[in-house]
């Protein structure tokens, strides 16, 4: 008995201690060289024995010389650094987070100014940034889309645009598509296409019927048997360019005859932009670019401005008017909160003052333009290179020739990121803010890399 309790005493005094040094690290503008092998060795053994050995091992796999090399420590601009140092250009972009630059002074302003005044709402009274950050995307968003519900995640966008939509028909039957991405929890998980991701966990929300992305026949033809069938679909969600499936974008006309149909067969239709949105594809969304009013869009990544975690919902009134009686059918306690809106809110700024959904489609094709040329003469290897703005893919004959050029980039300081549904396509998603200069470096790293192959 005393020595456990003795025992509970020496552990709390060592976590204590432990606490105190984190902070001081945390604290520290610069480290010693040993303060960085503490870090470096802390967090190794902290994934091995506490978060997840598998991260090791993924790590390993795509560091050369089977190091663990990156502890990543701090960021600014299009780069981040690793606790050695190191600086890394981002056209990994945290899979799109980082449209407005990593730590963007004015996101970071907003977001410290909003911190010492209040962090979080009571939850009760009327919080004035929500309502803002509400009419300001009422603003910027396509068509009558009007009222917006705030979260924290993409996933969390999604679970909340399905049961918005659930909530405007009796319908239970949704249309996604096959490489979607739409989250992992069990409500998004349903709407993604990956089975690698939802086998171990079906049966998913029932209801759900996948048909390949960018045929409209099919798309036809699954209304109609549903209809035909007494399944009629709730309604369609997909993501206008998919991201993780590969940068993918559908045949021209395919969204607009999309639209079409959930008009036809009085359906809802979701966009699910976590990814295409706020800038990344060269509009401010990619119903922009495509031209097709959704009846509800789905925000996340890049809305916090890469400082706060943020996401949102907006929808028009015609679906949105069925939570008006009941504000609480769908709620969060964190969504919305203060430090996000202010954070978001300071990003749509940098955006349209910066004019960088422009900036990204003028970017995106000189980049697009030199990555092609650079892969002149490799065909063997590569197998196409597209994009959308500042949203592209580089698609390889095999999985391992795209995981051996991520790696080489990787080693020469710059992070794309393979995809994780489509593995043989890997993904530049640098910030919307980086330069003509840092492309070059990227575009002839590529060669390089390539060369060397
Ligand atoms: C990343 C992503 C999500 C999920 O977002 P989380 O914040 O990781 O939950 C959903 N949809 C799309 C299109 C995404 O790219």
């Amino acid at each position: 008995m005393t020595t456990e309790l003795k025992n509970t005493v020496n552990n709390e005094q060592q976590v204590s201690e432990y606490i105190n040094k984190v902070l001081s690290m945390i604290e520290k503008e610069e480290v010693t060289q040993e303060e960085a092998q503490w870090v470096i060795k802390e967090t190794v053994d902290g994934f091995r024995d506490h978060v997840n050995p598998g991260f090791l091992a993924y790590r390993k796999t795509v560091t050369e010389g089977g190091q663990f090399a990156a502890v990543e420590w701090s960021d600014g601009g299009s780069c981040f650094k690793d606790i050695n140092g190191k600086t890394y250009i981002d056209c990994l972009g945290g899979f799109g987070i980082y449209n407005v630059g990593h730590r963007n002074p004015k996101v970071v302003k907003a977001v410290t100014d909003q911190l010492n005044r209040q962090a979080l709402h009571s939850q009760d009274l009327l919080d004035p940034l929500r309502a803002m950050l509400a009419k300001i995307l009422a603003d910027i968003t396509p068509g009558d889309l009007k009222y917006a519900f705030f979260t924290n995640s993409g996933t969390e966008s999604v679970e909340a645009a399905l049961k918005i939509a659930k909530m405007s028909s009796d319908r239970t039957t949704f249309i996604a598509t096959t490489k979607a991405f739409h989250g992992k929890s069990l409500g998004s998980l349903s709407g993604t296409a990956k089975g690698v991701f939802r086998k171990p966990f079906l049966p998913l929300i029932p209801g759900f019927r996948h048909v390949p992305f960018g045929d409209i026949d099919m798309m036809r033809k699954t209304f109609e048997s549903c209809a035909f069938v007494g399944e009629d679909v709730a309604g369609v969600i997909l993501e206008p360019i998919q991201g993780e499936g590969g940068i993918i974008i559908p045949p021209a006309n395919y969204l607009k005859e999309v639209r079409a149909l959930c008009d036809e067969y009085g359906a809802v239709l979701i966009f699910d932009e976590v990814q295409t949105g706020m800038g990344r594809t060269g509009k401010m969304f990619a119903a922009d670019l495509f031209e097709v009013e959704p009846d509800i869009l789905c925000l996340a990544k890049a809305f916090g401005g890469g400082v706060m975690p943020a996401g949102a919902v907006v929808a028009n009134e015609k679906v949105f008017q069925n939570l008006f009686d009941n504000p609480f059918m769908h709620t969060t306690t964190f969504g919305g909160n203060p430090l996000a809106c202010a954070a978001a809110i300071a990003t749509i700024g940098v955006l349209l003052e910066e004019n960088l959904p422009e900036r990204a489609a003028e970017v995106g094709e000189y980049f697009l333009k030199g990555l092609k040329e650079a892969a002149q003469g490799h065909e063997d290897k590569v197998l196409e290179i597209r994009g959308q703005g500042l949203m592209i893919g580089i698609e390889f004959h095999q999985d391992e020739i795209g995981y051996e050029v991520s790696k080489g980039m990787f080693d020469k300081g710059i992070l794309v990121a393979g995809t994780l549904v489509n593995s043989k396509t890997i993904r530049i998603e640098p910030p919307l803010t980086i330069s003509y200069e840092e492309v070059d470096t990227v575009i002839q790293s590529f060669k390089e890399v390539l060369a060397t192959m």
